[in-house]
C-alpha cells in the first residue's frame, strides 16, 4: 500500500506572490525556447490528482513562449494586466480572468509594459513537450488578423 499522503500547508507571503518552501524557478532553461522575464513556482505536484498547479509571473513587458501541445491548460490570472493569444484570438487580461487552452492550440501570455502579470496554470503531471511554431506557422498566424500580427510583433 502506498504511504498516506501528507497534509501540508505553505503560507503565502501576502502580496509578494511567494509561498514558504516553494522555490522561485526559471520558467524554462535559458535558450530552450523564446520567452522574456518569466518565473515559475510549482505549488502542487500531486500524484493522487495527476496534476501540477504552477504559478507563473511575467515581469512588466515580458511574455511566455508562443507554443502548442496536446496537453491542456487551465489558467487563472491572479495579478496584473496584459494580453493573451489563444488560437487566433487576442484577449485582454485582467485579474481573475479564466482561460482554457485546448489541445494543439497556439498560446502566449504577455504582461502590460508597466506592471507584472501572474497566473496559476493547471496541467496534467504527464504531458507532451511544447512545440514551437515554424517560420511558416508563424507567418500563417500573423495572417490571421491585424490584431494577431500586432500581438506577435516582437
Ligand atoms: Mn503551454
Amino acid at each position: 500500500m502506498s504511504p498516506q499522503p501528507r497534509a501540508r500547508r505553505f503560507r503565502s507571503s501576502g502580496t509578494a506572490y511567494r509561498w514558504d518552501a516553494v522555490d522561485v524557478l526559471e520558467y524554462k532553461a535559458e535558450g530552450s525556447a523564446p520567452f522574456k522575464d518569466v518565473t515559475r513556482q510549482v505549488l502542487f505536484d500531486e500524484p493522487e490528482l495527476g496534476v501540477q498547479w504552477r504559478y507563473f509571473e511575467v515581469a512588466a513587458g515580458g511574455h511566455t513562449t508562443l507554443e502548442r501541445h496536446e496537453h491542456v491548460h487551465a489558467v487563472l490570472i491572479l495579478r496584473g494586466r496584459g494580453e493573451a493569444l489563444v488560437g487566433t484570438e487576442i484577449y485582454p487580461i485582467a485579474p481573475f480572468d479564466l482561460f482554457s487552452v485546448p489541445p494543439m492550440t497556439w498560446h502566449q501570455f504577455r504582461a502590460a509594459a508597466d506592471e507584472p502579470m501572474g497566473f496559476l496554470c493547471l496541467v496534467h503531471s504527464e504531458r507532451d513537450r511544447p512545440q514551437l511554431p515554424t517560420d511558416d506557422e508563424l507567418a500563417e498566424l500573423r495572417d490571421a488578423s491585424t490584431k494577431v500580427a500586432a500581438f506577435l510583433k516582437d
